[in-house]
């Protein structure tokens, strides 16, 4: 008898009817003859509501107070889903994160699991028990409740798949499978049969939110085979693995894409050899996240610097380069908002030169102007206008010839 990892996220639980569909899908499982663990997300919006709702009585939420406002979404579907369980005759258990052995490092709002002491929920399904885990949650090293980022449900599902040894781990959503580009802003997105580990951590960590790019960071690392498919309808999902063997004509297999981008420039930066890593270092000790980093140092001049982050880090972005001014040695910053970030991603492009040259010229022909580029083996990043990030993306798609994948 195998153990099997099935994630719901918040569409899928989000009423009561849901709820009930949800607990028909994890039965089927169990019939199978799996030992099942489950992981939910909050219901419907809830977590964007919590998040609305701190936000109006503070502008800078305590991250602390955050994480523990969050962690409540997720406490309410595994306690209904388990009530539906029962009253289908099955016996359910539900665990917080910490019940549940999900060790985190001592960040909030955006914690990295560290370690699952998995003794729990290997006793409760030796007993019989579906477990029910909460997403997006775990407990620190000292003590603290914290959660994994946004849609870091799936990055619970698949460390818990890892700690298990699962046979396979499943992450039902509101959408057939991972696409070419987000189906809900695309219309021509087509749905992908396979796609590999690699790509799939680009296209998540560019922006398609179907999956936390954490969940499948473990996936590759623990040789965790994911699928992704849909809780409503009964069709075949999207595989998640090493190598992949359709499609492979495409050189470029997704477009992905995202918004509230903030560029962040750096003027009169003295002595940039030393200063450089120490403008860094102070924005990752203050957990910073930089993206796109350009540097132009000419001989004898102060150099300039140019680095995007989120808009939701300005505020914190800002106060450290004010307060770190003159220990940085720089004149001063600009920032620009109101940008995205569209990519192409595909392994395909190791092999055929030409193709960011092609996805400057389709943005060229579309008057979108190129504000920052990056690029690795298997993508390049463009950070352009927000206002014409859809039209980038769809005439991307259409000149990589991703309008024409056939769906199965
Ligand atoms: P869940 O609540 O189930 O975790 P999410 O909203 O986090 O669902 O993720 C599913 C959504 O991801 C889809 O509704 C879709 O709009 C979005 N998405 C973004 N990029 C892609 C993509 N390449 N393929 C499929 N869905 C995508
Ligand atoms: N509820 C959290 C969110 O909305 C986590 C998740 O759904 O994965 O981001
Ligand atoms: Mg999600």
């Amino acid at each position: 008898m195998g153990v099997v990892v099935l994630k719901f996220g918040g569409t899928s639980v989000g009423n009561v009817e849901r709820i009930k569909n949800t607990a028909n899908r994890i039965l089927d499982e169990k019939k199978m003859g799996n030992q099942v663990v489950v992981v939910v997300s909050a219901m419907g919006k809830t977590t964007d509501q919590l998040v609305t709702l701190a936000k109006e009585l503070s502008s800078y939420p305590n991250k602390r107070e955050m994480d523990m406002l969050l962690s409540t979404g997720e406490q309410v579907t595994i306690s209904l889903l388990s009530m539906a369980l029962a009253e289908k005759g099955h016996s359910a258990i539900s665990f917080t994160g910490w019940q549940a052995g999900i060790l985190t490092e001592s960040v909030h709002s955006n914690a990295r699991i560290i370690d699952i002491d998995q003794k729990r929920i290997i006793n409760q399904l030796a007993e019989g028990n579906i477990v029910i885990v909460a997403g997006f949650q775990g407990v620190s090293t000292d003590g603290e409740i914290t959660t994994l980022g946004r849609g870091g449900s799936d990055t619970t599902a698949v460390a818990l798949a890892a700690a298990l040894e699962a046979e396979k781990c499943v992450i039902y959503t509101d959408v057939t499978g991972v696409y070419t580009s987000d189906p809900r802003f695309i219309p021509q997105a087509r749905k992908l049969e396979a796609i590999s580990y690699d790509e799939m951590l680009e296209l998540s960590n560019l922006g398609a939110g179907v999956l936390h790019s954490r969940a499948v960071e473990f996936a590759k690392n623990y040789q965790i085979p994911l699928e992704v498919c849909s809780s409503l309808e009964r069709v075949a999902g999207t595989v998640i693995e090493e190598e992949v063997t359709v499609e492979k004509s495409l050189v470029v297999r997704g477009v992905a894409f995202e918004g509230d981008i903030t560029r962040i420039t750096i003027f009169g930066l003295k002595n940039s050899f030393q200063n450089l890593s120490s403008v860094f270092t102070t924005l990752a000790n203050n957990n910073i996240n930089v993206d796109i980093i350009i540097q132009n140092q000419t001989d004898g001049e102060d150099a300039y610097l140019s680095f995007s982050i989120k808009n939701d880090d300005l505020h914190d972005t800002s106060k450290i380069l004010e307060d770190y001014q003159e220990t940085l040695g720089f004149d001063h910053f600009e920032y620009e908002a109101g940008l995205a970030k569209v990519s192409i991603i595909g392994s395909g492009m190791i092999s055929n030169p030409g193709v960011a040259a092609k996805m400057f010229s389709t943005l060229a022909e579309q008057n979108i102007m190129i504000k920052m580029v990056s690029t690795s083996e298997i993508k390049v990043s463009t950070v352009i206008e927000e206002q014409q990030m859809i039209k980038a993306v769809e005439s991307l798609h259409t000149a990589f010839g991703l309008d024409l994948v056939a769906m199965k």
